[in-house]
């Protein structure tokens, strides 16, 4: 496999028909049991407003049966599956955060829990999937019973209103619940400061966004290994978050393009540079994808997403090595900052030809140069 390979949506067929569903390798609701609960136990009355959709596996499967769906995804990687699916199936989808939907418009909202993205975020997808509700409007909650799906319910319902699960398989769970109450939104936004290499850093984050409240010490550790850069240097930071990286970059002058799949994390950056008066060109990516080929960087930093446990690297972290590589110029360096048993080594040394620790320690940071 290589990057464009990454980039390729799958197509499969489908019971509905002589109809493709568009997914994605790693992309969320990419065979994803929780997506298929859901998607096949649920009631549409009215417009379905879906807000966790993934590569859309349930807005696919209620527009199929003639409903008005709007899917509203933060991911880029899962919404360049959605809207393909979008296209195929007849809803509409939009790049989003689960707040910006509109209020008291829909029938139905259908969510499965974002419990990976942490309970704040998660809360906060309930509440926004039930003030899109008119009164008397139906929630549709899929969830992991040992990701807190019981712990949710029971606040959604105090939330919300009545509610009852409906379906047992296995670990997984879906309720539904009826519109009784408007719940409010609690504030959204965290802020915390940090002194990085002598400069006070002020960074804003909305929930669910990598390392809230605190720098990564790998970031750090990442970013005590860089070489001094020349003002105007062209950086790539892939995978920015809030901008741990890209921040420090901006403020030594360096000139930095920022790509990040998420959009909390996304705006979250957009805030942070703001605050301290530095500029980034932050874009909205799933790897590469906001990448033109020709655009090239003297230095590319990454602090990957990985997944822990096993020996597999993550099929995003595999496509940062190879974008690095992608869009370097030639004598251009690749930082990447990784847990010490995450086995990088191979596979940079198969892109680059070359690969070497330059710091150890709690976690290593390797370098190969183009
Ligand atoms: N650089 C930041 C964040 C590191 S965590 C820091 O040092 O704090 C890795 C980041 O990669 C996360 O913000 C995650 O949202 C992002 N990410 C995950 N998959 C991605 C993809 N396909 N394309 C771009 N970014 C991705």
């Amino acid at each position: 496999m290589g990057l464009a390979a990454y980039h390729r949506l799958t197509p499969m067929p489908t019971p509905l028909g002589p109809f493709y569903f568009y997914t994605k390798p790693g992309a969320r609701g990419h065979a994803d049991p929780r997506y298929a609960l859901l998607a096949e136990g649920m009631e549409v009355q009215g417009r379905l407003l879906d807000l966790n959709p993934g590569v859309g596996l349930v807005s696919w499967t209620a527009a199929k049966k003639e409903a008005e769906v709007l899917a509203i995804e933060p991911s880029r990687a899962a919404f360049l599956a959605l809207e393909k699916n979008a296209d195929e199936a007849g809803f509409t989808a939009r790049a989003g955060l689960p707040w910006e939907a509109p209020t008291y418009a829909f029938g139905t909202a259908a969510l499965v829990l974002p419990a990976e993205r942490g309970s704040r975020y998660t809360t906060l997808a309930v509440r926004a999937a039930a003030r899109a509700l008119m009164p008397g409007g139906r929630l549709w909650i899929a969830g992991e019973k040992k990701k807190g799906f019981d712990r949710y319910f029971k606040e959604a319902k105090s939330a919300i209103g009545y509610g009852q699960v409906v379906a047992r398989e296995k670990g997984l769970r879906l309720a539904v619940l009826e519109k009784e109450n408007h719940p409010e939104l609690p504030e959204l936004w965290r802020r915390f400061s940090e002194e990085i290499e002598g400069r006070h850093l002020v960074f804003r984050t909305l929930p669910g966004v990598f390392s809230e409240g605190r720098v990564d010490p790998a970031s750090r550790m990442l970013l005590e290994t860089l070489p001094r850069v020349e003002p105007g240097t062209p950086v790539l930071d892939l995978g920015a978050g809030y901008g741990a990286l890209t921040l420090p970059l901006a403020a030594r002058g360096a000139r930095v393009t920022a790509l990040e799949d998420d959009l909390a994390s996304l705006r979250s950056l957009e805030a942070s540079l703001m605050e301290n008066h530095l500029e980034a060109d932050v874009r909205h990516s799933d790897v590469d994808s906001a990448l033109r080929e020709e655009e090239k960087f003297a230095i590319v930093v990454t602090n990957p997403p990985f997944h822990v446990g096993g020996s597999v690297i993550l099929d995003v972290a595999k496509a940062f090595v190879w974008a690095a590589h992608r869009h370097l110029e030639t004598g251009g360096r690749f930082y990447l900052v990784a847990n010490p048993f995450l086995k990088y080594e191979p596979l940079m040394e198969a892109t680059f030809g070359n690969v070497r620790s330059v710091r150890t320690g709690r976690y290593k940071v390797l370098l190969s140069v183009r």
